[in-house]
C-alpha cells in the first residue's frame, strides 16, 4: 500500500477547508486548491477560527494548532499535486465538474495516487470509470462540520480495489472517525435516508402544513432532532441539497423523489442557505429570521 504522506485537496469550499483542517490535524501535509481565490482566503479564516475554537475548548494545544496552520498550504494550480499520495475532491456537487476535476487529477498526480470523491450522491463506480484508476478510486463521505462530525461512510466502487479499502480505513482510524461501509447506489446511506426527510419537509412548508419555525420546531422538539431539516437543510447548502434530491430522482426512477418546486426556486434565487447568507433563514443579522 502507498503509504500517505501528502494529501490533496480540491475544492476549499463547506466541505474542503473541513477535510484539510482534520488531514493536517493528523499531521498530513495537505494542499487545498480551489478555482477561486475568495474560497481559499474564506477557507483560511475559517481553518484557522475552528482551530482557535478547539484550542479554546482544550480539544487541541496551540502547538497543534499551529503545526497543523503551517502544514496546510493553498493554491489555484492543480500542478502542485504532482507529488501528493491521495487527491480527495471536495468540489460542488455537479457530475461534469467532478468529471472535468478528476480529468486534472489524473494529469496532475502520480500514476500511484489514490483519487477519492467526497461527493454525497453521485456515483463511485462512473467518476472512477473516467479515470485511468478505478481500482485507486473511492468515495470517502465526510459529514459536515468534517472537525467536529464523527462518520466517514466509506463507498467503494466496482472497481475499487482492497488495497484502496485497505487506505481509507487506515485514514479514517488516523483522523480518529468511524467508518459506515455503503454500497454504490445513489446518496449511499446518510443522504438515501436524509434527504428524502428533508425534500418533505420543504413539502410541507410548500403546501402551507407549517410555517418555516413550525416544521422545523415540531422536528425538534416532536422528534429529538438536534436541528430541524430546514435548519439543517440551510446548513448542508440548498444547492446540494437540490442535487442530490437529482441523484435519487434520476437514479431510482421512483417519483417519491421529486424535487419540492420550493426548493427549486430558492437554489435558483440563489438562496443557497448558510454559505450565502439567505435560506429558509435569513442569517445577515446575528439572529436568524425564517424568509417565510
Ligand atoms: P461549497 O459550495 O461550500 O464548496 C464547493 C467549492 O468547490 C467552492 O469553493 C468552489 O469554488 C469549488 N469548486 C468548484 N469547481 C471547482 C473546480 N473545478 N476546481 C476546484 N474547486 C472548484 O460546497 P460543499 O458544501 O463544500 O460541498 C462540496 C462537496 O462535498 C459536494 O460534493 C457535496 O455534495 C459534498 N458534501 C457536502 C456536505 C454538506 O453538508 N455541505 C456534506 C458531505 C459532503
Amino acid at each position: 500500500m502507498t503509504e500517505i504522506r501528502q494529501i490533496g485537496v480540491v475544492g476549499a469550499g463547506q466541505m474542503g477547508n473541513g477535510i484539510a483542517h482534520v488531514c493536517a490535524l493528523a499531521g498530513y501535509d495537505v494542499i487545498l486548491n480551489d478555482i477561486s481565490e475568495d474560497a481559499l482566503e474564506k477557507a483560511k479564516k475559517t481553518i484557522e477560527r475552528n482551530l482557535h475554537r478547539q484550542v479554546s475548548k482544550e480539544l487541541i494545544t496551540p502547538d497543534e494548532m499551529t503545526g497543523t496552520i503551517d502544514r496546510i498550504s493553498m493554491n489555484t494550480d492543480m500542478a502542485s499535486f504532482a507529488a501528493v499520495d491521495l487527491a480527495i475532491e471536495a468540489a460542488t456537487e455537479k457530475e461534469p465538474v467532478k468529471v472535468k476535476i478528476f480529468e486534472s487529477l489524473v494529469q496532475a498526480t502520480p500514476k500511484s495516487a489514490y483519487l477519492a470523491s467526497n461527493t454525497s450522491s453521485i456515483s463511485i463506480t462512473r467518476l472512477a470509470s473516467t479515470t485511468d484508476r478505478p481500482e485507486r478510486f473511492i468515495g470517502l463521505h465526510f459529514m459536515n462540520p468534517v472537525p467536529v462530525m464523527q462518520l466517514i461512510e466509506v463507498i467503494r466502487g466496482l472497481a475499487t480495489s482492497h488495497e484502496t479499502y485497505e487506505m481509507a480505513l487506515a485514514l479514517a482510524k488516523r483522523l480518529n472517525k468511524t467508518v459506515a461501509n455503503a454500497e454504490d447506489f445513489p446518496a449511499f446511506i446518510v443522504n438515501r435516508v436524509l434527504m428524502p426527510m428533508i425534500n418533505e419537509a420543504v413539502y410541507t412548508l410548500y403546501e402551507g402544513v407549517g410555517t418555516v419555525e413550525g416544521i422545523d420546531t415540531a422536528m425538534k422538539l416532536g422528534a429529538n432532532h438536534p436541528m430541524g431539516p430546514l435548519q439543517l437543510a440551510d446548513f448542508i447548502g440548498l444547492d446540494t441539497c437540490l442535487s442530490i434530491m437529482q441523484v435519487l430522482h434520476d437514479g431510482l426512477a421512483d417519483t417519491k423523489y421529486r424535487p419540492c418546486p420550493l426548493l427549486v426556486k430558492y437554489v435558483e434565487a440563489g438562496w443557497l442557505g448558510r454559505k450565502t447568507g439567505r435560506g429558509f433563514y435569513d442569517y445577515r443579522d446575528e439572529i436568524p429570521v425564517p424568509t417565510r
